[in-house]
């Protein structure tokens, strides 16, 4: 799960990190009063919505005067703001973060992430601010520091002056240095996240550090332990059909193609996919309706999947074990009537009580395309996509 930056900024309060003071808003009208109360010469207006390069994006602005605060805040909100990461689709600005202008001396590089190279966190520290850390570590890879934290130990006073100096600091911030350091490492582990990244973390003018931007990301099967960071799940800046799926326990992945799949188990999942592939298709999604799927969640699934308007066939492949065929069948002939099917259905089933489903899906007079194998399936949707 992401957090809005006004959020993550909140955190970084608690853990002893600055931050330049500002409020998130809904209206114009609040963000002259927030504006205002700040009494600050210059403010920056920031498009709140899950994605970095906001920036370059239209959505983060310098306001000279309250009446630029409010007329930025307002072609702001509601916009629908495209960046190189969220894809042509955008995501929508529900909120606007007023906050007020830093005096900018140098913008610094800093991320903490859980290492899947070495199984730790590792920080990640660059002088080169600004830039995407991609592009950098492309471009520039010597300009990257990386310190990786002994989890029995923790970040330790040496580790965070190293830090320092791979990021030049003058010798009167160090002890700053280590403390943001120290509270983010704090925060990182305390709050379960799978990464957070200050770009820029600013040197401001009078020799101050400032977490100009945030991006805090939480591991989700932690989010249990941490109730408070779950209310601030903002299911609008998250792909629809996701939201929808994990509402039923599904596990649901949208992607590019046109043959929808339902499938029990992620492993037969990926191996579907890869034979759609194989046979020249292209999957519309990854959805696993797991173990034991009563004839509800099945219909559930379908009704998703189908809610795709890419979706040109779909394809379902059952190998029940735990999950019963007939379960399958029941809940497919169950859901196909109801719904207003335009589109090819393919089943292949497999394991405990394949008869009986199979029967049940031939005396329903369906017109389902029944598969044998997974090769068989997967040729006959990709055939039935194209057609
Ligand atoms: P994004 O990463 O989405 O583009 P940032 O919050 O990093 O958004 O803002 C982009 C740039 O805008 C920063 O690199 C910085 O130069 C400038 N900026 C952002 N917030 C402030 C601020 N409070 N004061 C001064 N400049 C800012
Ligand atoms: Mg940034």
């Amino acid at each position: 799960m992401n957090l809005h930056e006004y959020q993550s900024k909140a955190l970084f309060i608690e853990y002893g990190i600055n931050v330049p003071r500002g409020t998130a808003v809904e209206s114009s009208v609040e963000a002259f009063k927030a504006a205002e109360e700040m009494s600050a010469d210059i403010w920056v207006v920031k498009a709140q919505a899950h994605t970095g390069g906001r920036g370059k994006a239209g959505g983060v602005k310098l306001a000279h005067s309250l009446d630029e605060v409010c007329k930025y805040t307002d072609e702001m909100l509601g916009m629908t703001l495209v960046t190189y990461q969220t894809g042509p689709e955008g995501l929508p600005v529900n909120k606007v973060y007023i906050e007020e202008a830093s005096e900018i001396e140098r913008e610094l590089y800093l991320s903490i992430l859980v290492d899947r190279d070495n199984g730790r966190i590792s920080f990640v520290a660059s002088a080169e601010g600004g830039m995407s850390i991609e592009e950098l570590a492309a471009e520039k890879p010597e300009a990257i520091k990386k310190v990786e934290i002994d989890p029995a130990v923790g970040l330790t006073g040496f580790q965070a002056r190293e830090l320092s100096f791979a990021l030049d600091f003058p010798k009167e911030v160090l002890g700053k240095a280590v403390q943001l350091f120290m509270g983010c490492y704090k925060a990182m582990v305390e709050l379960d996240m799978n990464m957070l990244e200050i770009n820029p973390l600013v040197l401001t003018k009078d020799q101050n550090l400032v977490a100009l931007d945030a991006k805090m990301s939480f591991d989700d099967n932690a989010l249990f332990r941490h109730p408070e960071i779950n209310e601030l799940n903002d299911n609008s800046q998250k792909d629809k059909r996701e939201v929808a799926a994990s509402e039923h326990d599904l596990s649901y992945v949208g992607l590019d193609g046109d043959i929808g799949c339902m499938i029990n188990g992620a492993g037969l999942a990926m191996a579907t996919m890869d034979m759609i592939k194989y046979c020249g298709g292209e999957p519309a999604n990854f959805l696993d309706i797991g173990g034991g799927a009563s004839p509800e969640r099945v219909g559930k699934a379908f009704e998703l999947v189908l809610a795709d308007d890419n979706v040109k066939a779909m394809l379902v492949n059952v190998y029940a074990g735990i999950n019963r065929c007939d379960w399958i069948a029941e809940g497919l002939v169950k859901i196909i009537p109801t719904v207003d099917l335009k589109i090819p259905l393919i089943v292949r089933l497999s394991g405990t009580n394949v008869e009986e489903g199979l029967k049940i899906i031939k005396d329903s007079g369906l017109p389902i395309i029944l598969a044998d194998t997974l090769k068989d399936a997967a040729e006959k949707a990709v055939e039935a996509a194209k057609k």
